[in-house]
């Protein structure tokens, strides 16, 4: 055998051991959330959440019951280091209409899965109302946020639309 074959055959085999092992670490940390799955693509034929009380509304790739947590799980297709903002905020909006919808429950955190990494976001007072704030002033409250895209299908993805009125899908 060459010593280029062996070369390629060790390559091969580090990379392999290195993908495995890049897999084990984000499954470890924070994958699917263990429980029952009350929400998610399947179950729940693309309905959409809704917090009554701040007019928000959200869709959880999965929500998950896991004795008294309830754990909302989130999927990008995209990589990040951490997690990005607009991702947390959210995560934020999730808990703010869970914790309507189940008020008996704990929400303690959620899921934010990446396609390599996956990060738990802790429910805090802070990201709730950070939304809160930028729910009020996409309504107007503090003056409208001028939107910076023609994209319909955005505005359909998005928490805020129901209060929005730059939002394309009315
Ligand atoms: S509804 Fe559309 S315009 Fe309004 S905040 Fe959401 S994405 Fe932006």
């Amino acid at each position: 055998m060459s010593i280029l074959i062996l070369l390629l055959l060790v390559l091969i085999f580090a990379l392999a051991v290195w993908m495995i092992y890049r897999s084990f670490k984000t499954s470890v940390r924070y994958s699917i959330p263990k429980g029952t799955q009350i929400y998610g693509d399947l179950i729940s034929e693309g309905k959409i959440l809704r917090s009554n009380r701040y007019a928000l509304t959200g869709k959880p790739d999965k929500v998950v019951m896991s004795g008294r947590q309830v754990i909302p799980y989130e999927y990008k297709t995209t990589d990040a280091d951490r997690p990005r903002e607009g991702h947390m905020l959210q995560m934020g909006v999730y808990f703010i209409i869970l914790e309507e919808m189940y008020p008996d429950k704990i929400i303690p955190y959620g899921v934010l899965r990446y396609r390599e990494q996956a990060f738990r976001i802790d429910n805090t007072p802070r990201i709730k109302s950070a939304v809160l704030e930028i729910a009020n002033q996409i309504r107007g409250n503090y003056g409208v946020p001028v939107r910076n895209h023609t994209s319909s299908g955005k505005c359909f993805k998005c928490s805020f639309k129901d209060g929005c009125v730059q939002s394309l899908i009315r």
